[in-house]
């Protein structure tokens, strides 16, 4: 008796003009995230089998993998029916159950017993050999017997992936990645939708911290978990954050810093070869995220703006963020630059002639370009999780 994983795909299977795209995404990811395990990988159209000595490792890895629907340990047998009610017994041992019922698929219709007739038979082995009832249709267990030429697959604990598409498969986009709560999990959806990532964090030192930029290193190996080859830009922005204070009445400073935030991550895209912009924008959670402010600050760019917590109440943000892992870090209390001399009345329906009159004050735009020139990029290994 052999034991296996079997990975049953999850959304992709409907896609069928892209299938194997997606499958040779998915493999590709799943070889990455097991790196440094022995293993043996085989896959086909509908589904893909992993062969190893380390299958409680490779389950729990798994469990970070886009584009998975879910992960069934399962034995691989002989198909001769002697053998199979053995295999049956060893492989129910330590799994706990008190009602099952046994489906049985005879691939194999030259196997002499009727797919009914085997569940029976099936049925009865585990009766007799553990305390349990059969209930057909809320059972604790559902045992999947499937007869084939090749080999007879039981299907034991299927346990749930996290769906989605495999990483990559839509290309690479920004994520505008702050300390808050809100950026990670913009991240985190993103990746599920198959968009991978590199982070662009702005940075004003001195008025921002080492820990400020440190917690978002560490927020970006979070969600590098979910993808294993995310970069960090840092952009040196205290110069313009600086011209900007001096130059603009007080409360449009908030909605010009975010126009030349937009501006920078439109040059990273641009440079980077990238496809959008995300952001953790939430509508009408703060002044520059409210619609008019929205449309006043996306202006300055023509490039797709993804938001995927835009319709999210902050609750809503707060589980996944606690989900995913994030939620710890997020609140550690380092100020970010957008929240060093927050104004008192920040404009809530600020006017586009307005700001592009105060930006024609001071010349923005080598500053913005030096900001671009002078980012500094962090590549982050999957390991990093577990030594910042
Ligand atoms: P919170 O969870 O506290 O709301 P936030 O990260 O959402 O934090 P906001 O001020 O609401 O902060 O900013 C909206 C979005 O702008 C962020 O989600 C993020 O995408 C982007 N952003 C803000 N500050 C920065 C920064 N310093 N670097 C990169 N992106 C930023
Ligand atoms: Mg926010």
């Amino acid at each position: 008796m052999q034991k296996l994983i079997l990975i049953k795909y999850g959304e992709l299977t409907t896609k069928k003009g892209n299938r194997n795209t997606f499958i040779k995404l998915l493999v590709r990811n799943v070889n990455s995230i097991l790196k440094g395990i022995d293993y043996h990988i085989q896959y086909d159209r509908v589904r893909m089998y992993i062969e190893s000595e380390n299958i409680e490792t490779i389950i729990s890895r798994l469990q970070k993998v886009f584009g998975i629907h879910s992960i069934v340990e399962c034995f691989k047998v002989n198909t001769n029916m002697e053998e199979i009610k053995e295999s049956l017994v060893n492989a129910l041992k330590n799994v706990d159950f008190k009602t099952f019922k046994v489906e049985t698929k005879r691939a194999d219709k030259n196997f002499p017993t009727s797919s009914m007739e085997c569940s029976r038979i099936f049925g009865g082995v585990v009766l007799k050999n553990f305390d349990c009832k059969v209930d057909v249709h809320h059972p604790d267990l559902i045992i999947k017997v499937e007869i084939r030429k090749e080999g007879t697959f039981l299907y034991i604990r299927e346990i749930d992936g996290i769906g989605g598409y495999p990483v990559g498969i839509q290309g690479k986009g920004l994520l505008m990645l702050s300390g808050g709560i809100d950026s990670p999990v913009a991240g985190y959806l993103s990746l599920k939708r198959g968009v991978d990532l590199e982070c662009l964090y702005f940075e004003s030192p001195p008025h921002t911290s080492l820990e400020a930029k440190n917690k978002v290193l560490k927020l970006a190996s979070i969600i590098n978990a979910y993808s294993g080859n995310i970069k960090v830009h840092v952009v040196p922005f205290t110069n313009l954050q600086e011209a900007i204070y001096k130059n603009v009445p007080e409360s449009y400073v908030i909605t010009i810093m975010r126009r030349m935030m937009y501006r920078i991550a439109s040059g990273v895209v641009k440079k980077r070869h990238l496809k959008v912009i995300i952001n953790g924008e939430s509508i009408g959670q703060v002044a520059s995220q409210t619609l008019d402010s929205m449309c006043v600050i996306n202006s300055v760019t023509n490039l797709p703006v993804i938001r995927p917590v835009a319709c999210m109440d902050k609750l809503e943000i707060i589980d996944i963020s606690n989900k995913i892992g994030t939620y710890e870090t997020s609140i550690l209390p380092f100020e970010d630059c957008c929240t060093i001399f927050l104004p008192k009345h920040p404009v809530i329906n600020p006017e586009l002639e307005k700001c592009i009159y105060y930006e024609s004050l001071f010349d923005y735009e080598s500053l913005v370009e030096e900001c671009i020139n002078t980012i500094e990029t962090h590549t982050l290994e999957e390991q990093e999780e577990d030594l910042l």
